[in-house]
């Protein structure tokens, strides 16, 4: 069985450390130097770095600041001028020690400097403080983005990428649909076995909507109380209806017990929604569409979805 490292991560996921130098010596002297502990990658000018930091997302940077073509600060502010790049730390390798360079260095957001000839002792310290802080702000990040009772994606979380998706599908002209699922008689669920038992019903839930969905790009997230939604970019109301169906499968399957309820088991009611965004438009009214399917799902008996595939033209204002 695989031990975490040191950074809490399996081994196969050691932290990736991209080193950019035109001097290949350099370059060879810093990866026999971490090429134990950590995923050692190599870039030999700017232009090479800033693909790699795209393909390969490294932990950390050490960035040779004099560099044919593209130089070091260049590629700094490159990195940090890109919203998906710009949370990678760099620590300039310097030949100088020149206050001014430092300060520059600085300001364009490297977090620290290592003076040539390296030293093997300094070097490794202050890359290993980078990686750590590295880590530390990863995982805040990922906990700030996650609901702490079911693991699921939070409503934050949930609404950064409902944007994101919804501006891509636009962009591609694809359609995008959500599934809005309320579990019935929550309230009755709680009132009945306790609070405890309403949050583990709550986890098995989420766990069963989490399964429902197949394609890497899908989202579930807890919306609320006891409500969960997924988005399902370039998905039609088929699809959609499917994933509810699954869904709705999976629930029947868990067979958790509600004796207040007429099935004597936990349902939900769901609204599925679908729509080919425009440009310049807001998945408001998607959400608003997908909140009235729910409550016809409601008003019809509950224990069934709902579906409303609309015309784009809705959602144009
Ligand atoms: P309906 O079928 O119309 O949806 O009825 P309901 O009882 O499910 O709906 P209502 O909105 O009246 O009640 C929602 C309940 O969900 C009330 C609240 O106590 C419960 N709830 C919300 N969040 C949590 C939670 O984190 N844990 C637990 N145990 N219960 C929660
Ligand atoms: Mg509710
Ligand atoms: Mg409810």
């Amino acid at each position: 069985m695989p031990q975490p490292n040191e950074w809490g991560k399996l081994p196969h996921a050691k932290p990736r450390l991209l080193v950019v130098d035109d001097q290949p010596i350099n370059i060879r002297l810093i990866h026999e130097l971490f090429s134990q502990e950590f995923d050692v990658f190599m870039a030999t000018s700017g232009q090479q770095a800033l693909e790699k930091c795209k393909s390969l997302m490294p932990d950390l940077v050490l960035l040779d600041i004099v560099m044919p073509g593209m130089d070091g600060y260049q590629v700094c502010a490159a990195l940090k001028a890109d919203p998906a790049l710009s949370d990678i730390p760099v620590i300039f390798i310097t030949g100088n020690s020149n206050e001014e360079d430092e300060v520059k260095g600085l300001e364009l957001g490297a977090v620290d400097f290592i003076h040539k000839p390296i030293n093997p002792v300094i070097t490794r310290a202050r890359v290993n403080t980078q990686l750590k802080l590295k880590r530390q702000s990863d995982l805040l990040r990922q906990v700030a983005l996650i609901d702490g009772l079911t693991g699921l994606a939070n409503r934050r979380r949930y609404e950064q990428e409902l944007l994101t998706a919804w501006l891509q599908c636009a962009r591609d002209n694809q359609p995008i649909s959500v599934v809005i699922c309320d579990i019935d008689n929550f309230k009755l669920y709680n009132d009945t076995y306790g609070h405890v038992a309403g949050d583990a019903c709550l986890r098995e839930v989420a766990q069963c909507m989490a399964n429902s969905v197949q394609r890497p790009y899908d989202l579930v997230a807890r919306y609320g109380g006891e409500e969960f939604i997924a988005v399902l970019p370039r998905t039609w109301n088929e699809g959609a209806q499917q994933v509810a169906t699954n869904f709705f499968a999976m629930l029947q399957l868990s067979a958790l017990k509600h004796e207040k309820n007429v099935t004597g088991l936990v349902t939900v009611s769901a609204g599925v929604a679908t729509v080919v965004p425009l440009p310049n438009s807001s998945p408001e009214k998607l959400i608003a569409i997908a909140d009235e399917a729910l409550y016809v799902a409601k008003k019809s008996g509950r224990n069934r979805f709902h579906c409303i595939a609309m015309d784009s033209s809705h959602v144009s204002e």
